[in-house]
């Protein structure tokens, strides 16, 4: 497959960068993003990195990154976020749990998304499930099938302490391309 990744919002310390809580939404979107395309690579897929660091504010954040999407022909768009909001800064024991947005149920994305969000559930988060928008910027103007993954809550105490980078962008290539095919052809090789 050819698939654009990138990681949400400015860089940390710039105008119009990602939340912040315990961890910080930008610096860790874009280790989970870098992880991804790692992988996605390895396995033999051209991967373009469509992430924008320092544009002059949100809206220009938003533009730019999609003019980087739209100039490459590709399957997939990807992109990678952290969300808040919930402020469980005790921790209840339960974490709020991973979303995947898709622009509507036909977008060809969203069966990807129905697997990402469940491989991050197979992490022990909880599965919020897919969720539909026409509004948000990048899944309304990529062309290609795109998906937005908020991968767990940056104020929730309970998601901070399970979340993994490695084990997170893992779950989300296990989703994009099926899980452990690697493994699977080792195994075939151990029968024969
Ligand atoms: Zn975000």
């Amino acid at each position: 497959m050819r698939i654009n990744v990138h990681a949400g919002h400015n860089a940390d310390g710039r105008t119009a960068c990602g939340a912040i809580g315990f961890i910080r939404e930008s610096t860790e979107a874009r280790r989970v993003k870098d992880a991804v395309a790692w992988m996605l690579r390895q396995q033999g897929h051209t991967v373009y990195d469509c992430t924008v660091d320092d544009a002059a504010g949100v809206s220009a954040n938003l533009r730019e990154i999609v003019a980087k999407c739209n100039a490459r022909d590709v399957d997939l768009d990807i992109s990678v976020h952290f969300n808040s909001g919930v402020g469980d800064l005790a921790g209840n024991g339960r974490t709020t749990g991973t979303e995947v947005y898709v622009y509507s149920p036909s977008s060809e994305a969203t069966a990807h998304a129905e697997k990402v969000c469940q491989a991050i559930a197979g992490l022990g988060f909880r599965n919020r499930g897919v969720k539909y928008s026409k509004g948000l910027y990048v899944l309304k103007n990529t062309k290609a099938p795109a998906m937005l993954i908020e991968c767990c809550f940056v104020d929730d105490r309970d998601d901070v302490q399970l979340y993994d980078c490695q084990q997170m962008a893992d779950a989300i290539v296990d989703g994009i391309c099926g899980r452990h095919m690697v493994a699977e052809e080792s195994d075939e090789d151990k029968s024969r």
